[in-house]
């Protein structure tokens, strides 16, 4: 059918031409704000000061307004003497006396400089002889101290902010400064956000096996309104062609842009770009090559723009930044937005598609020396996470298929701004280590957290660029976790036990060894690697049950398995299990530790994490109650199969 749309798959920056050409892409019309209303609008027009700042000359100390000719040889052992006028200055007042020579006005920070005057001593060089009411000055002062003269900061007719800046609580104090009580602003793009699928359920809606909360919708009204624009949520909708033609009608008659997500792949249901297929001129791209982002389709209505995302939340931003924001911009009559990048070593070797330009999220850390790593988030395009937590993104041409560990990238950096951290944690997650980081930040550290399994954390650790590596490894030659992995470079501080088991439905009540020798029963396994895997094929022998090939990822993929009935057993850790409502069978504790390189011990967050780990200590107090038990003596597994 419409399959043949994909068959163009167009450059990047040719498919945004070729969209641009058929858009009306001019700056919305002005409107007029309230200064107090002012804030993250873009201006219209230029702003020119209709006043000098200051708009008299000012005194900038509490002191004196005196001639300085008159202190010229003024000295502590060689003092001159002024005749105190009868009048004190305060703020907000025109003066009344003239500074006749020799003679001197008491004035207040921010007063206004009297006529004759040229210089302000501050109170501390002076003295008051109050029987002869005389002013003691005990150092020259230079026509000009001490005073800011009109117009110094800010000239009348100086043009101050310029057209297409984005208001800052910077730009409005130099409005408030020049007095601007109304400001002419572009008005805000009106985008309507709309999203598709039978699946998707609103956030607050009470889940149910097979559907998605809808992130998108959220993420893109949001992300409209972080760039200057004003979303018009209108849910999510059915994948069904005359609802979406319907409320493509009703966004199209109330926006200046329509955002859609979903729907534009070739799969069956996907049916947002034939609503779109209508409209006049239509469909311009559909398909790009880009990953994330390849399926987005970009179309036009007499002008206004329309667009289809992709449904997977990192495509769907990063398609949004990449296409729909700089429309936004120029909407908003903004310039094209300045990308902040830092260069940094990608820390592990990363394969891409060759003929896509690739996107690739990254976290960042420094290393001992201070140069940076970049760490792949890993977690795809379907993750929303990936794009919540990384630092920036590192472009892959398409011509490159492998970046190899070690080679320096370009980041492009997503806040603008790299935030330093105190703490950098890189290895296996566990909801242990989120109740460790949230003490150390309420502790005032900084902290961030690079979920990359336990293996790449190790090497984290190894090469310097972590402080902190949490791992659960065990060593199948000697039947020890964590210990035979370390090296005279780092150093262990010993964390917690996780008791790992076998786990069913609650209403199967049998004993491991019945459900390992049931034949009508499935399991799920884990990844090879994983130290689960080491203790489920201890535990299977030679036997290879269904579902033996089922090798998810992690601990709560295997409790979703079991829960919703794609298998019947499988072995995870207590705290997991107990979460899903499983039945739990204790198999053996596996250790959870904290590497840390000696290189990087002395830092202080790296001390606050001792002293969260000392033994009886409150957070170990904490994590026993979330069902992680401390075992200080690091070897001495007890094993319970
Ligand atoms: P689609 O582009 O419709 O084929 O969707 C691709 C994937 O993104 C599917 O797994 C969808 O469930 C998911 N998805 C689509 N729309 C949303 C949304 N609004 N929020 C979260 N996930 C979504
Ligand atoms: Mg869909």
């Amino acid at each position: 059918m419409k399959q043949e749309q994909f068959l163009e798959v167009l450059d990047r920056d040719a498919a945004e031409s070729r969209w641009h050409a058929a858009l009306a892409l001019r700056a919305l019309e002005p409107e007029v704000v309230a200064l107090e209303a002012a804030l993250g609008r873009v201006l219209a027009e230029d702003v020119r000061a209709p006043v000098d700042v200051p708009s008299f000359d000012r005194s900038n100390m509490d002191g004196f307004a005196i001639r300085a000719a008159d202190s010229f040889g003024a000295s502590e052992l060689e003092p001159v003497r002024l005749r105190l006028n009868d009048e004190t200055i305060p703020t907000g007042v025109a003066p009344r006396q003239t500074v006749a020579p020799g003679t001197a006005t008491s004035i207040a920070t921010g007063g206004m400089l009297p006529r004759g005057a040229d210089a302000v001593v501050p109170v501390e060089l002076t003295d008051v002889d109050a029987a002869t009411r005389e002013l003691i000055v005990r150092a020259a002062r230079a026509p000009g101290a001490a005073v800011s003269f009109a117009g110094t900061d800010i000239g009348c007719g100086e043009t101050v902010l310029f057209a297409g800046t984005r208001l800052s609580s910077r730009e409005t104090g130099v409005l408030a400064a020049i007095g601007a009580g109304r400001v002419a602003v572009v008005r805000r793009p009106r985008v309507a956000v709309l999203s598709t699928g039978d699946e998707l359920i609103e956030p607050g809606k009470t889940m149910r096996p097979g559907l998605v909360f809808d992130s998108n919708g959220r993420m893109l009204a949001d992300a409209v309104r972080e760039a200057g624009g004003e979303p018009l949520f209108l849910g999510a909708l059915r994948d069904d062609e005359p609802v979406l033609r319907h409320a493509l009608r009703e966004a199209l008659d109330a926006a200046d842009v329509v955002v859609l997500s979903g729907g534009t792949s070739k799969g069956e249901g996907d049916l947002s770009y034939r609503a779109v297929e209508g409209l006049d001129p239509g469909i311009l791209v559909h398909g790009v090559a880009l990953k994330p982002g390849k399926p987005i389709c970009l179309a036009a209505s007499s002008g206004k723009p329309v667009v289809i995302l992709p449904g997977f939340p990192t495509s769907a931003i990063f398609t949004f930044h990449e296409f729909v924001a700089p429309v936004l911009r120029r909407l908003l009559g903004m310039a094209r937005a300045r990308e902040e990048s830092v260069r940094a070593k990608l820390a592990v070797r990363t394969q891409s598609e060759r003929g896509r330009l690739e996107y690739l999220l990254v976290g960042l850390v420094r290393d001992a020396a201070g140069a940076l790593a970049a760490y792949p988030m890993g977690k795809g395009s379907g993750s929303v996470t990936s794009w919540s937590r990384a630092d920036g993104f590192v472009r892959i041409a398409r011509t490159v298929e492998i970046v190899d560990a070690g080679q320096e990238v370009e980041v492009t950096l997503l806040g603008g701004s790299l935030a330093a951290t105190d703490l950098a944690i890189i290895g296996s997650h566990c909801t242990g280590v989120d109740l460790i980081a949230a003490a150390l930040m309420a502790r005032g550290f900084s902290v961030k957290f690079l979920a990359v399994g336990s293996e790449a954390g190790l090497e984290a650790a190894r090469r310097g660029e972590c402080d902190v590596a949490p791992i659960h490894l065990l060593d199948a030659a000697t039947g020890r976790y964590n210990t035979p992995f370390l090296d005279a470079a780092l150093e262990l501080l010993p964390g917690y036990v996780r008791m790992q088991g076998v786990v069913s439905r609650a209403d199967e009540t049998r004993d491991t060894a019945a459900l390992l020798a049931d034949p009508a029963l499935r399991m799920v396994n884990r990844n090879r690697g994983s130290g689960t895997r080491i203790l489920i094929d201890g535990l299977l022998g030679a036997r290879r049950p269904d579902g033996y090939a089922y090798e998810p990822r992690s601990h709560h993929a295997v409790a979703a398995a079991v829960a919703q009935g794609r298998a019947d057993w499988g072995v995870t850790i207590e705290t997991v299990a107990r979460a899903a409502g499983l039945r739990f069978r204790p198999l053996r504790s596996e250790h959870y530790d904290f590497v840390v390189p000696r290189s990087r011990a002395h830092r202080p967050a790296v001390h606050a994490l001792r002293d969260l780990l000392a033994p009886q200590s409150a957070l170990r107090a904490e994590l026993a109650r979330a069902g992680f038990a401390s075992e200080l003596s690091g070897d001495s597994v007890s094993s319970r199969t």
